[in-house]
């Protein structure tokens, strides 16, 4: 199975993606994972990609699509993968079915985290992310249970990302609507697409995902 997760920043298809990929042992790809793990690393890269990850622009696709060319021929996706935050670009598409056609491979389905921008905001403004194993919280809504302290590691670098700033959160959403969001018809017109609603609690959420892909 090879699914796609399309949806704004903070419509929980990281958390999804990673319910998931436990459940059914397929790989989460994540570009923006991809790409912090290389900033981290202070990689040439992860330099490159970062001044446009800090103003909520999107990286050249050309970066994004070499990095899930590379990702998507190792061993572990063999049986399919889940990609979360690619394609992002009508561009990204293309290459994404010409690098699996090449292949013999498609994408099967592709679902639509659908949610209002004004409870994106809530949501990526509260987000805390523990900078040692990744985990998420938010302020208001899944507090850690000792505050500043990630309930998996122990470690208490919980840290805001820099692209969670207001002023970032609005350009990502702008550039969500006017980049990614052809992707819908892109992919309501390749029959591939279904909507899921975003707004439920993360086990609500699942529990649909799940119907759909059964
Ligand atoms: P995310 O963690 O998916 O919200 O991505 C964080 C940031 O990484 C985005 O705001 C972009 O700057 C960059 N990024 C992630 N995935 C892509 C992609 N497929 N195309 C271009 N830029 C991306």
């Amino acid at each position: 199975m090879i699914l796609v997760l399309l949806g704004p920043p903070g419509s929980g298809k990281g958390t999804q993606a990673k319910r998931l990929s436990a459940l059914r042992g397929w790989p989460q790809l994540s570009t923006g994972d991809m790409l912090r793990t290389a900033i981290a690393a202070g990689s040439k890269l992860g330099l490159e990609a970062k001044s446009f990850m800090d103003q909520g622009n999107l990286v050249p696709d050309s970066v994004v699509v070499g990095l899930i060319a590379e990702r998507s021929s190792q061993a572990d996706c063999k049986n399919g993968f889940i990609l979360d935050g690619f394609p992002r670009t009508i561009p990204q598409a293309q290459s994404l079915d010409q690098m699996l056609t090449a292949q013999s491979r498609r994408v099967d389905k592709v679902l639509l985290f659908q949610i209002e921008n004004e409870e994106l905001v809530k949501r990526l403004s509260g987000r805390r992310v523990c900078s040692n194993c990744g985990s998420m919280y938010h302020v208001e809504f899944s507090p850690p249970k000792a505050s500043g302290v990630c309930d998996k590691c122990g470690s208490k670098a919980l840290i805001q990302r820099d692209d969670d700033q207001a002023a970032v959160i609005e350009k990502r959403l702008k550039v969500y609507q006017e980049q990614t969001e052809p992707l819908v018809k892109y992919y309501t017109d390749a029959k591939k697409l279904k909507t899921l609603d975003a707004t439920l609690q993360p086990e609500q959420v699942e529990e649909n995902l799940l119907k759909m892909l059964s």
